[in-house]
């Protein structure tokens, strides 16, 4: 273990604890980011505990889509993953020692009478501090109480002096003896608690740091004492700031996507995911916005960590998405691309053709799901072509007639390339003495049914030759058939 306020040094030995709640929340995902960022930077081991100490809640399919969200974001962790339930009784035992030696002790006090303290203090001041209300039971009569057979639980001290937390992020901060109070370890239906589970577990694993978010900020002067009561030592600190929703409250699934499945759903690639959790809350000291893990690895330290909640910015991932897009080759997209060719019906299609498609799109998605949209148009025998979309087209009644003659000019090709086919639309607007454009924006809707697109001849060569007349021809006779009645 290190003394907290010192800079860190290696090997280190760090943990990622989510509960299991059914998804890994992009909070819980940044955790386990700086976690493993962490350990990569400067070695050691990385463990994955699955804290299913709330066992009615904790499932085998909930324990899978967390472990299935960090593999999808390619966070590695070290070994087989941990469940903390598999720890009880040694959790149990911990408890039963602290006992033994003085430093916990035996609580009678029912709920009934909990609760019947805390309404009266409702009443009056408010809150309650155990510590005030109930006396500790000498040792003579705890023992005694407990060979006759009264339920007790285990309660650990605390309160009786200030704490510090030297935090690896936020810095020292203080908790006053007043605001701190004894708290269960072990129920009297002889389960641990959360705080001793996290304990044992977090000695049991030789932890060296504690990267965790803020929310358990408060739960950590009782996990110092129990550290302290059961090895005399603790771990560093550091808690991480929240992670907020554009209603500046804590990112949820109520105000839109809030787990790694659901960004994995829309199409992001994970590796652009990885990214902007990095860099929302930690900087790696220069200006650079697209890193890659081993750049991560290399520049991450805990002191540039940000103290401050971070607003997770949509915009700010989908353009990092459509950056991580861009960049991937083709083979690497691919895996990923899969499902997405396969809702749109594309998973067998010709390669020769899909592959230059993609490629010609892949400067325009900010999703894999936006990307495999794009390559419909090119695997259409007939394309639905939208009035409404057409309508300056259809108010030109030259247009099918120059739309057919391109479709015979372009048959007629034997190179069919950017420049060939350039050269014929350019020739043909000469000889009818017509602005290129009037044949261009219709050519680009006759091949993709769309107003916008990549440059039309690259689209026009993607199209391909063939394809492209058949779609010329269509086009020119949805325009005749949908044209408005003269007069
Ligand atoms: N299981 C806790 C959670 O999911 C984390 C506890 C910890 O990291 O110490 O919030």
């Amino acid at each position: 273990m290190t003394d907290n306020k010192t800079k860190i040094s290696g090997p280190v030995r760090v943990r990622f604890a989510p509960s299991p709640t059914g998804y890994l929340h992009v909070g819980g995902a940044r955790t386990a980011i700086y976690n493993e960022l962490l350990r990569r930077s400067l070695g050691g081991t990385f463990f994955l505990r699955i804290e299913d100490t709330d066992r009615q809640r904790s499932d085998a399919a909930m324990i899978e889509q967390i472990e299935s969200g960090l593999r999808w974001l390619g966070i590695d962790w070290d070994g087989d993953s941990h469940l903390q339930s598999t720890g009880f009784e040694r959790h149990k035992a911990a408890a039963e020692k602290l006992l033994a030696e003085g430093k916990a002790y035996h609580c009678f006090v029912t709920p009934e009478e909990l609760d019947e303290a805390r309404s009266k203090a409702t009443e009056t001041s408010g809150a309650i501090r155990y510590r005030d209300v109930f006396d500790r039971p000498t040792r003579e009569e705890a023992e005694r109480r407990a060979a006759n057979g009264e339920p007790y639980a285990i309660r650990f001290p605390l309160g009786d002096e200030d704490v510090v937390v030297h935090d690896l992020v936020r810095g020292d901060v203080e908790f006053k003896k007043e605001v701190l109070d004894d708290f269960v370890i072990l129920r009297s239906d002889g389960s641990p608690t959360y705080h001793l589970s996290v304990v044992c577990d977090d000695l049991e694993m030789g932890i060296t740091h504690v990267l965790r978010g803020e929310d358990h900020l408060s739960n950590t002067p009782k996990h110092i004492g129990l550290f302290m009561a059961l090895a005399g030592e603790v771990p560093a600190f550091g808690h991480l700031p929240m992670i907020l929703g554009d209603d500046r409250k804590r990112l949820s699934k109520r105000t839109g996507a809030a787990s790694a499945e659901e960004f994995r759903e829309q199409g992001m690639l994970p590796q652009a995911l990885y990214n902007y959790l990095a860099l929302l809350g930690w900087s790696p000291g220069d200006d650079r916005e697209i890193l890659s893990k081993d750049e991560m690895i290399e520049a991450f330290t805990v002191e540039r960590l940000g103290k401050s909640a971070s607003i997770f910015d949509k915009d700010k991932l989908a353009w990092m998405s459509s950056q991580y897009i861009l960049n991937t080759p083709l083979e690497d997209l691919r895996p990923h691309l899969v499902p997405f060719l396969a809702e749109v019906g594309l998973e067998d299609a010709d390669e020769s053709r899909l592959a230059p498609a993609l490629e010609l799109h892949q400067s325009r998605a900010k999703t894999l799901r936006e990307l495999a949209g794009f390559m419909v148009p090119y695997f259409r025998d007939q394309l639905t072509y939208d009035v409404e979309a057409c309508k300056k087209f259809l108010k030109r009644p030259h247009t099918p007639g120059l739309l057919d003659e391109l479709a015979a000019r372009y048959e007629s090709l034997e190179e069919f390339n950017v420049e060939t086919t350039e050269a014929e639309l350019r020739e043909l607007a000469t000889a009818h003495e017509v602005g290129a454009g009037q044949i261009i924006h219709p050519t680009r809707m006759a091949l993709s049914a769309s107003a916008k697109g990549p440059p039309l001849f690259d689209l026009v060569v993607c199209v391909g030759q063939q394809e492209g007349v058949r779609h010329l021809r269509q086009f020119a006779t949805f325009l005749r058939e949908n044209a408005p009645e003269e007069g």
